[in-house]
Protein backbone atom coordinates (compact mmCIF):
# COMPACT_ATOMS: atom_id res chain seq x y z
CA UNK A 1 0.00 0.00 0.00
CA UNK A 2 1.55 3.61 -0.59
CA UNK A 3 1.27 5.80 1.82
CA UNK A 4 0.92 9.63 1.52
CA UNK A 5 4.27 11.88 2.53
CA UNK A 6 2.22 15.09 3.41
CA UNK A 7 2.89 15.12 7.03
CA UNK A 8 6.05 13.29 7.40
CA UNK A 9 9.55 15.59 7.77
CA UNK A 10 12.33 14.55 9.87
CA UNK A 11 13.03 18.04 11.30
CA UNK A 12 12.81 19.04 14.77
CA UNK A 13 10.62 22.25 15.42
CA UNK A 14 11.69 24.99 17.89
CA UNK A 15 10.64 28.34 18.15
CA UNK A 16 8.53 28.43 15.24
CA UNK A 17 11.52 26.67 12.87
CA UNK A 18 12.33 23.35 11.22
CA UNK A 19 15.85 22.14 12.54
CA UNK A 20 17.13 19.57 10.62
CA UNK A 21 20.19 19.20 13.37
CA UNK A 22 23.65 18.29 12.29
CA UNK A 23 23.43 14.46 12.99
CA UNK A 24 20.15 12.32 12.36
CA UNK A 25 18.91 9.20 13.33
CA UNK A 26 16.65 6.47 11.76
CA UNK A 27 13.06 5.94 12.16
CA UNK A 28 12.81 1.83 11.59
CA UNK A 29 9.14 0.53 10.13
CA UNK A 30 9.29 -2.68 12.90
CA UNK A 31 7.35 -4.13 10.07
CA UNK A 32 9.88 -4.49 7.29
CA UNK A 33 13.32 -3.19 9.52
CA UNK A 34 13.33 -0.22 6.09
CA UNK A 35 14.05 3.37 7.15
CA UNK A 36 11.08 5.75 7.39
CA UNK A 37 12.53 8.61 7.34
CA UNK A 38 15.97 10.26 8.34
CA UNK A 39 14.86 12.51 11.95
CA UNK A 40 17.20 15.91 13.44
CA UNK A 41 19.35 14.23 16.54
CA UNK A 42 19.43 17.43 18.49
CA UNK A 43 21.72 18.19 21.08
CA UNK A 44 21.20 19.77 24.87
CA UNK A 45 21.86 23.64 23.75
CA UNK A 46 19.16 23.16 21.10
CA UNK A 47 16.61 21.79 23.50
CA UNK A 48 17.56 25.00 25.95
CA UNK A 49 16.73 26.66 23.18
CA UNK A 50 13.32 25.10 23.08
CA UNK A 51 12.43 25.67 26.65
CA UNK A 52 13.79 29.20 26.91
CA UNK A 53 11.91 30.04 23.54
CA UNK A 54 8.61 28.50 24.93
CA UNK A 55 9.47 30.58 28.62
CA UNK A 56 9.75 33.60 26.16
CA UNK A 57 6.33 32.71 24.37
CA UNK A 58 4.39 32.29 27.72
CA UNK A 59 4.95 35.88 29.17
CA UNK A 60 2.16 36.52 26.86
CA UNK A 61 0.29 33.34 26.07
CA UNK A 62 -0.76 32.96 30.07
CA UNK A 63 -2.52 36.68 29.19
CA UNK A 64 -3.74 34.87 25.95
CA UNK A 65 -8.15 34.78 25.88
CA UNK A 66 -9.69 31.59 26.26
CA UNK A 67 -11.81 31.54 23.48
CA UNK A 68 -8.28 32.44 21.37
CA UNK A 69 -6.73 28.82 22.98
CA UNK A 70 -10.31 26.57 22.65
CA UNK A 71 -10.02 28.12 18.74
CA UNK A 72 -6.10 26.82 18.42
CA UNK A 73 -7.50 22.94 19.64
CA UNK A 74 -10.80 23.03 17.73
CA UNK A 75 -8.71 24.15 14.52
CA UNK A 76 -6.05 21.55 15.49
CA UNK A 77 -8.60 19.02 16.35
CA UNK A 78 -9.81 19.73 13.01
CA UNK A 79 -7.19 19.04 10.66
CA UNK A 80 -6.45 15.85 12.89
CA UNK A 81 -9.69 14.88 11.88
CA UNK A 82 -9.13 15.82 7.90
CA UNK A 83 -5.97 13.97 8.12
CA UNK A 84 -6.72 10.93 9.67
CA UNK A 85 -5.76 8.90 6.87
CA UNK A 86 -2.30 9.83 6.47
CA UNK A 87 -1.88 10.11 10.67
CA UNK A 88 -2.82 6.58 11.04
CA UNK A 89 -0.13 5.42 7.98
CA UNK A 90 2.65 7.30 10.29
CA UNK A 91 1.80 5.80 13.43
CA UNK A 92 1.43 2.05 11.50
CA UNK A 93 5.27 2.82 9.79
CA UNK A 94 6.72 3.92 12.96
CA UNK A 95 5.25 1.91 15.84
CA UNK A 96 3.44 -1.12 13.50
CA UNK A 97 0.61 -1.34 14.86
CA UNK A 98 -2.67 -2.13 12.42
CA UNK A 99 -4.37 0.01 10.66
CA UNK A 100 -7.47 0.02 11.98
CA UNK A 101 -5.64 0.54 15.91
CA UNK A 102 -4.35 3.28 14.25
CA UNK A 103 -7.17 4.87 12.66
CA UNK A 104 -8.72 4.42 16.20
CA UNK A 105 -5.92 5.88 17.93
CA UNK A 106 -6.51 9.20 15.58
CA UNK A 107 -10.01 9.05 17.11
CA UNK A 108 -9.20 8.88 20.49
CA UNK A 109 -6.35 10.93 20.22
CA UNK A 110 -8.31 13.63 18.71
CA UNK A 111 -11.17 13.76 21.17
CA UNK A 112 -8.94 14.52 24.23
CA UNK A 113 -8.71 17.89 21.54
CA UNK A 114 -11.90 18.85 21.81
CA UNK A 115 -12.91 18.12 25.15
CA UNK A 116 -9.96 20.12 26.54
CA UNK A 117 -11.33 22.86 24.05
CA UNK A 118 -14.30 22.89 25.66
CA UNK A 119 -12.60 22.47 28.78
CA UNK A 120 -10.08 24.95 28.49
CA UNK A 121 -13.54 27.34 29.47
CA UNK A 122 -14.89 25.54 32.62
CA UNK A 123 -11.02 26.24 34.71
CA UNK A 124 -13.57 27.21 37.46
CA UNK A 125 -12.01 28.76 41.05
CA UNK A 126 -14.53 29.75 44.16
CA UNK A 127 -15.76 32.03 46.33
CA UNK A 128 -15.08 30.78 50.21
CA UNK A 129 -16.71 32.33 53.13
CA UNK A 130 -14.54 34.25 55.36
CA UNK A 131 -14.41 33.90 59.17
CA UNK A 132 -15.30 37.79 59.27
CA UNK A 133 -17.17 40.64 57.49
CA UNK A 134 -13.45 42.25 57.24
CA UNK A 135 -12.64 39.59 54.74
CA UNK A 136 -13.79 38.26 51.25
CA UNK A 137 -12.31 34.79 49.54
CA UNK A 138 -12.11 34.40 46.67
CA UNK A 139 -9.41 31.37 44.58
CA UNK A 140 -8.71 31.59 40.67
CA UNK A 141 -6.37 29.31 38.58
CA UNK A 142 -3.63 29.94 36.31
CA UNK A 143 -1.80 28.02 34.27
CA UNK A 144 1.33 26.38 35.68
CA UNK A 145 4.01 27.79 33.49
CA UNK A 146 6.25 26.13 30.67
CA UNK A 147 5.77 21.93 30.44
CA UNK A 148 7.80 19.55 29.24
CA UNK A 149 6.12 16.28 27.95
CA UNK A 150 7.77 12.44 27.37
CA UNK A 151 6.16 10.82 25.16
CA UNK A 152 6.34 6.94 24.90
CA UNK A 153 6.13 4.72 21.52
CA UNK A 154 2.95 2.55 21.98
CA UNK A 155 0.59 5.46 21.45
CA UNK A 156 2.29 7.75 19.37
CA UNK A 157 -0.19 10.30 18.91
CA UNK A 158 -2.70 9.41 21.88
CA UNK A 159 -0.34 9.95 24.79
CA UNK A 160 0.75 12.97 22.78
CA UNK A 161 -2.76 14.98 22.65
CA UNK A 162 -3.71 13.49 26.31
CA UNK A 163 -0.74 16.18 27.61
CA UNK A 164 -0.22 18.77 24.53
CA UNK A 165 -3.92 19.74 24.66
CA UNK A 166 -4.97 20.31 28.78
CA UNK A 167 -1.41 22.18 28.87
CA UNK A 168 -2.50 24.70 25.40
CA UNK A 169 -6.00 25.01 26.99
CA UNK A 170 -4.62 26.28 30.25
CA UNK A 171 -2.31 28.68 28.62
CA UNK A 172 1.02 26.88 29.38
CA UNK A 173 3.55 26.45 26.57
CA UNK A 174 4.83 23.33 25.50
CA UNK A 175 7.90 20.92 24.70
CA UNK A 176 7.38 17.74 23.37
CA UNK A 177 9.69 14.68 23.45
CA UNK A 178 8.28 11.70 21.65
CA UNK A 179 10.13 8.51 21.22
CA UNK A 180 13.14 8.11 19.38
CA UNK A 181 11.35 4.94 18.17
CA UNK A 182 8.22 7.06 16.75
CA UNK A 183 9.14 10.86 16.63
CA UNK A 184 7.17 11.32 13.39
CA UNK A 185 3.50 11.19 14.78
CA UNK A 186 4.68 14.55 16.86
CA UNK A 187 6.16 16.19 14.32
CA UNK A 188 3.22 15.67 12.04
CA UNK A 189 0.71 17.32 14.85
CA UNK A 190 3.33 20.01 15.33
CA UNK A 191 2.69 20.36 11.21
CA UNK A 192 -1.10 20.77 11.71
CA UNK A 193 -0.57 22.43 14.86
CA UNK A 194 1.73 25.35 12.59
CA UNK A 195 -1.19 25.31 9.57
CA UNK A 196 -3.63 25.70 12.78
CA UNK A 197 -1.76 29.28 13.38
CA UNK A 198 -0.93 28.40 17.26
CA UNK A 199 1.52 31.61 18.12
CA UNK A 200 5.50 30.74 17.62
CA UNK A 201 7.10 29.20 20.55
CA UNK A 202 4.01 27.68 22.21
CA UNK A 203 4.89 24.19 21.03
CA UNK A 204 8.26 22.57 20.29
CA UNK A 205 9.33 19.15 19.01
CA UNK A 206 12.71 17.96 20.41
CA UNK A 207 13.33 15.16 19.08
CA UNK A 208 17.02 12.89 19.69
CA UNK A 209 18.45 9.33 20.81
CA UNK A 210 19.67 10.39 23.91
CA UNK A 211 16.77 10.23 26.14
CA UNK A 212 18.46 10.06 29.68
CA UNK A 213 20.47 13.47 28.55
CA UNK A 214 17.04 15.02 27.33
CA UNK A 215 15.56 13.97 30.16
CA UNK A 216 17.66 14.95 32.69
CA UNK A 217 17.46 18.39 30.95
CA UNK A 218 13.92 18.55 30.73
CA UNK A 219 13.56 17.42 34.42
CA UNK A 220 15.75 19.98 35.86
CA UNK A 221 15.58 23.27 34.03
CA UNK A 222 14.81 26.08 36.41
CA UNK A 223 12.35 27.56 33.55
CA UNK A 224 10.29 24.12 33.15
CA UNK A 225 7.44 24.44 36.11
CA UNK A 226 5.89 20.76 35.21
CA UNK A 227 7.11 17.76 33.75
CA UNK A 228 4.53 14.95 32.32
CA UNK A 229 5.25 11.62 31.64
CA UNK A 230 4.11 8.52 30.44
CA UNK A 231 6.31 5.36 29.83
CA UNK A 232 7.71 2.79 32.52
CA UNK A 233 7.97 2.71 36.12
CA UNK A 234 12.00 3.02 36.10
CA UNK A 235 12.33 5.95 34.27
CA UNK A 236 9.14 7.65 35.95
CA UNK A 237 11.17 7.32 39.48
CA UNK A 238 14.12 8.33 38.05
CA UNK A 239 12.30 11.80 36.45
CA UNK A 240 10.85 12.13 39.65
CA UNK A 241 14.01 12.03 42.01
CA UNK A 242 15.41 14.14 39.25
CA UNK A 243 12.28 17.11 39.31
CA UNK A 244 12.65 17.05 43.09
CA UNK A 245 15.93 19.52 42.62
CA UNK A 246 12.94 22.01 41.96
CA UNK A 247 10.07 21.05 43.07
CA UNK A 248 8.30 20.67 39.79
CA UNK A 249 5.24 19.53 39.41
CA UNK A 250 4.43 15.86 38.16
CA UNK A 251 2.33 14.01 36.10
CA UNK A 252 3.58 10.27 36.12
CA UNK A 253 1.86 7.87 33.64
CA UNK A 254 3.61 4.69 34.12
CA UNK A 255 3.62 0.78 33.94
CA UNK A 256 0.91 -1.95 34.71
CA UNK A 257 0.12 -5.38 35.72
CA UNK A 258 -3.61 -5.48 35.07
CA UNK A 259 -5.94 -8.37 36.69
CA UNK A 260 -8.44 -9.37 33.97
CA UNK A 261 -11.13 -11.70 36.92
CA UNK A 262 -13.58 -13.98 35.19
CA UNK A 263 -16.33 -14.62 37.94
CA UNK A 264 -18.08 -18.06 37.89
CA UNK A 265 -21.25 -16.42 37.05
CA UNK A 266 -19.79 -14.09 34.54
CA UNK A 267 -21.09 -13.96 30.41
CA UNK A 268 -18.25 -16.24 29.26
CA UNK A 269 -18.78 -14.59 25.45
CA UNK A 270 -19.22 -11.02 26.92
CA UNK A 271 -15.92 -11.66 28.65
CA UNK A 272 -14.22 -13.05 25.39
CA UNK A 273 -14.91 -9.98 23.79
CA UNK A 274 -13.64 -7.99 26.32
CA UNK A 275 -10.66 -10.04 26.98
CA UNK A 276 -9.87 -9.83 23.18
CA UNK A 277 -9.73 -5.77 22.97
CA UNK A 278 -8.14 -5.44 26.54
CA UNK A 279 -5.43 -8.22 25.14
CA UNK A 280 -4.57 -8.09 22.20
CA UNK A 281 -4.88 -4.55 21.11
CA UNK A 282 -1.56 -2.95 19.46
CA UNK A 283 -0.25 -6.84 19.74
CA UNK A 284 -0.80 -5.99 23.70
CA UNK A 285 1.75 -3.24 23.94
CA UNK A 286 -0.51 -1.06 25.66
CA UNK A 287 -0.24 -0.14 29.69
CA UNK A 288 -4.16 -0.79 30.09
CA UNK A 289 -3.39 -4.30 28.71
CA UNK A 290 -4.13 -7.54 30.95
CA UNK A 291 -1.27 -9.23 32.23
CA UNK A 292 -3.09 -11.89 34.51
CA UNK A 293 -6.37 -13.56 33.64
CA UNK A 294 -7.47 -14.92 36.90
CA UNK A 295 -10.37 -17.21 35.89
CA UNK A 296 -12.83 -19.46 38.66
CA UNK A 297 -12.19 -22.75 38.89
CA UNK A 298 -16.07 -23.66 37.71
CA UNK A 299 -15.20 -21.83 34.45
CA UNK A 300 -11.89 -22.42 33.72
CA UNK A 301 -11.94 -25.08 31.04
CA UNK A 302 -14.78 -23.13 29.20
CA UNK A 303 -13.55 -19.32 29.33
CA UNK A 304 -9.95 -20.91 28.35
CA UNK A 305 -11.38 -22.74 25.49
CA UNK A 306 -13.28 -19.84 24.10
CA UNK A 307 -10.57 -17.09 24.40
CA UNK A 308 -7.82 -19.85 22.50
CA UNK A 309 -10.26 -20.25 19.38
CA UNK A 310 -10.75 -16.71 19.34
CA UNK A 311 -6.87 -15.50 19.87
CA UNK A 312 -6.11 -18.60 17.40
CA UNK A 313 -8.01 -16.82 14.68
CA UNK A 314 -6.54 -13.63 14.97
CA UNK A 315 -4.52 -12.32 11.87
CA UNK A 316 -0.83 -11.54 12.01
CA UNK A 317 1.39 -9.05 9.51
CA UNK A 318 2.41 -6.02 8.24
CA UNK A 319 -0.48 -3.13 9.76
CA UNK A 320 -0.85 -2.36 6.39
CA UNK A 321 -1.85 -4.95 5.03
CA UNK A 322 -5.71 -5.72 4.80
CA UNK A 323 -7.63 -7.23 7.62
CA UNK A 324 -4.18 -7.81 10.01
CA UNK A 325 -5.18 -7.44 13.57
CA UNK A 326 -1.84 -7.69 15.07
CA UNK A 327 1.53 -6.11 13.70
CA UNK A 328 5.13 -7.18 14.92
CA UNK A 329 6.17 -6.14 18.22
CA UNK A 330 8.24 -2.97 18.30
CA UNK A 331 11.78 -3.90 18.68
CA UNK A 332 13.81 -6.89 19.62
CA UNK A 333 14.02 -6.07 23.12
CA UNK A 334 10.50 -6.46 23.39
CA UNK A 335 10.55 -9.27 21.48
CA UNK A 336 13.20 -11.31 24.07
CA UNK A 337 10.97 -10.05 26.70
CA UNK A 338 7.84 -11.98 25.49
CA UNK A 339 10.08 -15.21 24.24
CA UNK A 340 11.53 -15.01 28.20
CA UNK A 341 8.34 -14.80 29.67
CA UNK A 342 6.88 -17.65 28.13
CA UNK A 343 9.56 -19.65 28.22
CA UNK A 344 9.97 -19.40 31.88
CA UNK A 345 5.99 -19.55 32.22
CA UNK A 346 6.28 -23.02 30.52
CA UNK A 347 8.95 -24.23 32.71
CA UNK A 348 7.07 -23.65 35.57
CA UNK A 349 4.68 -25.97 34.24
CA UNK A 350 2.02 -23.72 32.01
CA UNK A 351 0.33 -24.98 28.88
CA UNK A 352 0.64 -23.32 25.54
CA UNK A 353 -2.85 -23.73 24.36
CA UNK A 354 -2.34 -21.90 21.10
CA UNK A 355 0.73 -19.48 19.78
CA UNK A 356 4.16 -19.64 21.73
CA UNK A 357 6.67 -18.68 19.60
CA UNK A 358 8.16 -16.19 16.94
CA UNK A 359 7.00 -16.54 13.66
CA UNK A 360 9.65 -14.61 12.10
CA UNK A 361 11.49 -11.39 12.78
CA UNK A 362 9.48 -8.88 15.35
CA UNK A 363 5.98 -10.94 14.62
CA UNK A 364 5.28 -13.19 17.40
CA UNK A 365 1.75 -15.97 17.43
CA UNK A 366 -0.96 -14.28 19.87
CA UNK A 367 -0.48 -16.98 22.72
CA UNK A 368 -2.74 -18.80 25.03
CA UNK A 369 -0.93 -19.70 28.55
CA UNK A 370 -2.95 -21.98 31.27
CA UNK A 371 -2.20 -23.24 34.37
CA UNK A 372 0.38 -20.32 34.66
CA UNK A 373 2.05 -20.73 38.34
CA UNK A 374 1.92 -17.72 41.17
CA UNK A 375 5.59 -17.83 41.16
CA UNK A 376 6.50 -17.43 36.83
CA UNK A 377 8.20 -13.76 35.96
CA UNK A 378 4.65 -13.12 33.87
CA UNK A 379 2.84 -12.84 36.83
CA UNK A 380 5.15 -9.81 38.40
CA UNK A 381 6.37 -8.68 35.46
CA UNK A 382 4.69 -6.38 32.47
CA UNK A 383 5.09 -8.54 29.78
CA UNK A 384 3.56 -6.51 26.70
CA UNK A 385 3.19 -8.55 24.45
CA UNK A 386 0.55 -10.65 22.30
CA UNK A 387 -0.16 -13.28 24.97
CA UNK A 388 -2.61 -14.12 27.99
CA UNK A 389 -1.91 -15.84 30.58
CA UNK A 390 -4.45 -17.64 32.63
CA UNK A 391 -4.15 -18.39 36.60
CA UNK A 392 -6.98 -19.92 38.73
CA UNK A 393 -8.67 -19.11 41.63
CA UNK A 394 -11.44 -20.82 43.61
CA UNK A 395 -13.02 -17.88 45.82
CA UNK A 396 -13.73 -14.36 45.62
CA UNK A 397 -11.16 -13.34 48.31
CA UNK A 398 -8.76 -15.32 46.47
CA UNK A 399 -8.91 -13.31 43.49
CA UNK A 400 -9.23 -9.71 44.95
CA UNK A 401 -5.89 -10.94 46.85
CA UNK A 402 -4.29 -12.24 43.61
CA UNK A 403 -5.45 -9.32 41.77
CA UNK A 404 -3.62 -6.54 44.20
CA UNK A 405 -0.84 -8.55 44.88
CA UNK A 406 1.60 -6.09 42.38
CA UNK A 407 3.19 -3.24 43.08
CA UNK A 408 1.17 -1.70 40.27
CA UNK A 409 -2.29 -0.09 40.26
CA UNK A 410 -3.43 0.80 36.60
CA UNK A 411 -6.41 -0.59 35.59
CA UNK A 412 -8.12 -4.04 36.64
CA UNK A 413 -10.76 -5.48 34.69
CA UNK A 414 -13.37 -8.09 36.03
CA UNK A 415 -16.70 -10.00 34.69
CA UNK A 416 -19.78 -10.91 37.13
CA UNK A 417 -23.34 -10.77 36.50
CA UNK A 418 -23.87 -10.39 40.29
CA UNK A 419 -24.73 -6.53 41.01
CA UNK A 420 -23.44 -6.66 44.51
CA UNK A 421 -20.17 -8.66 43.69
CA UNK A 422 -19.60 -6.09 41.06
CA UNK A 423 -19.68 -3.19 44.19
CA UNK A 424 -17.98 -5.30 46.67
CA UNK A 425 -15.00 -6.38 43.93
CA UNK A 426 -14.85 -2.63 42.34
CA UNK A 427 -14.37 -0.87 45.57
CA UNK A 428 -12.00 -3.86 46.68
CA UNK A 429 -9.68 -3.60 43.70
CA UNK A 430 -6.23 -1.58 44.13
CA UNK A 431 -6.28 0.32 40.69
CA UNK A 432 -7.07 3.95 39.42
CA UNK A 433 -9.26 2.06 36.65
CA UNK A 434 -11.52 -0.58 37.04
CA UNK A 435 -13.62 -2.28 33.96
CA UNK A 436 -16.97 -3.79 35.52
CA UNK A 437 -17.88 -6.23 32.42
CA UNK A 438 -16.20 -3.71 30.14
CA UNK A 439 -12.79 -4.27 28.49
CA UNK A 440 -12.90 -0.75 26.89
CA UNK A 441 -11.94 1.68 29.72
CA UNK A 442 -10.68 4.67 27.88
CA UNK A 443 -12.35 7.61 27.23
CA UNK A 444 -11.39 11.26 27.05
CA UNK A 445 -14.06 12.49 29.59
CA UNK A 446 -12.68 10.04 32.22
CA UNK A 447 -9.82 10.80 34.89
CA UNK A 448 -6.90 8.23 33.26
CA UNK A 449 -4.28 7.02 35.46
CA UNK A 450 -3.09 4.98 38.28
CA UNK A 451 -2.50 4.44 41.53
CA UNK A 452 0.76 2.71 43.41
CA UNK A 453 4.02 2.34 41.31
CA UNK A 454 1.31 2.80 38.36
CA UNK A 455 1.43 6.53 38.95
CA UNK A 456 0.67 10.33 39.79
CA UNK A 457 -1.94 12.33 38.71
CA UNK A 458 -4.31 11.88 35.75
CA UNK A 459 -5.24 12.14 31.86
CA UNK A 460 -8.31 13.09 30.36
CA UNK A 461 -11.63 14.60 32.17
CA UNK A 462 -12.16 17.53 34.63
CA UNK A 463 -9.22 16.83 36.42
CA UNK A 464 -6.72 15.94 33.21
CA UNK A 465 -7.18 20.03 32.97
CA UNK A 466 -6.42 20.57 36.80
CA UNK A 467 -2.83 18.59 36.48
CA UNK A 468 -1.72 21.99 34.43
CA UNK A 469 -2.89 24.46 36.36
CA UNK A 470 -2.23 26.23 39.44
CA UNK A 471 -4.95 27.60 42.25
CA UNK A 472 -4.38 31.02 43.71
CA UNK A 473 -6.42 31.86 46.49
CA UNK A 474 -6.80 35.78 47.13
CA UNK A 475 -7.71 37.58 50.35
CA UNK A 476 -8.92 41.03 50.44
CA UNK A 477 -9.05 42.86 53.17
CA UNK A 478 -11.95 45.38 53.70
CA UNK A 479 -11.14 46.98 56.57
CA UNK A 480 -10.04 50.70 57.11
CA UNK A 481 -11.17 53.36 55.22
P1 LIG B 1 10.35 3.95 28.60
O1 LIG B 1 11.58 3.23 28.28
O2 LIG B 1 10.18 4.48 29.98
O3 LIG B 1 10.22 5.11 27.52
C1 LIG B 1 9.19 6.08 27.57
C2 LIG B 1 9.75 7.43 27.12
O4 LIG B 1 10.79 7.84 28.01
C3 LIG B 1 10.40 7.40 25.73
O5 LIG B 1 10.22 8.65 25.14
C4 LIG B 1 11.86 7.18 26.05
O6 LIG B 1 12.73 7.62 25.04
C5 LIG B 1 11.99 8.06 27.27
N1 LIG B 1 13.11 7.75 28.14
C6 LIG B 1 13.83 6.61 28.24
N2 LIG B 1 14.80 6.76 29.18
C7 LIG B 1 14.68 8.02 29.67
C8 LIG B 1 15.38 8.78 30.64
N3 LIG B 1 16.41 8.26 31.34
N4 LIG B 1 14.98 10.04 30.88
C9 LIG B 1 13.96 10.58 30.20
N5 LIG B 1 13.26 9.93 29.26
C10 LIG B 1 13.61 8.65 29.00
O7 LIG B 1 9.06 3.08 28.35
P2 LIG B 1 8.79 2.10 27.15
O8 LIG B 1 9.15 0.73 27.60
O9 LIG B 1 9.35 2.58 25.89
O10 LIG B 1 7.21 2.28 27.08
C11 LIG B 1 6.33 1.39 27.58
C12 LIG B 1 5.97 1.72 29.04
O11 LIG B 1 5.10 2.83 29.08
C13 LIG B 1 5.22 0.59 29.68
O12 LIG B 1 5.66 0.38 30.98
C14 LIG B 1 3.79 1.09 29.67
O13 LIG B 1 2.96 0.49 30.64
C15 LIG B 1 3.98 2.54 29.89
N6 LIG B 1 2.81 3.28 29.46
C16 LIG B 1 2.00 3.82 30.42
C17 LIG B 1 0.86 4.50 30.06
C18 LIG B 1 -0.05 5.09 31.10
O14 LIG B 1 -0.88 5.92 30.75
N7 LIG B 1 0.07 4.72 32.36
C19 LIG B 1 0.54 4.65 28.70
C20 LIG B 1 1.39 4.08 27.74
C21 LIG B 1 2.53 3.41 28.15
P3 LIG B 1 13.38 6.61 23.98
O15 LIG B 1 12.21 5.85 23.43
O16 LIG B 1 14.01 7.49 22.97
O17 LIG B 1 14.32 5.74 24.73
Amino acid sequence: MMCTKELITGKAFINGQWISGTETFDVVNPATGGVVQKVANLTIPQVREAVEAAHHSWVSFKKSDVAERAEMLEDWYKLMLAHKRELAEIITLESGKSLTDSLGEVDYGASFVLWFAEESKRAYGETVPAATQANRIVTIKQGVGVVAAIAPWNFPLAMVTRKVAPAIAAGCPVILRPASQTPLTSLALAILAERAGWPVGVFHVVTGTDASAMGYELSTHPLIRKLSFTGSTAVGKLLMKQSATQVKKLSLELGGNAPFIVFEDADLDAAVEGAMFAKFRNAGQTCVAVNRFLVADVVFDAFASRLTTAVASLKVGNGLDDGVQIGPLINRKGRDKVEKHIADAVDKGARVLTGGKVIKDLYYEPTVLADVPADALIAREETFGPVASLFRFKTEEEAIRMANDTEFGLVAYFYSNDVRRCWRVAEAIEAGMVGVNEGRISFAGAPFGGIKESGIGREGGRVGLEEYLEVKYINFGLAGS
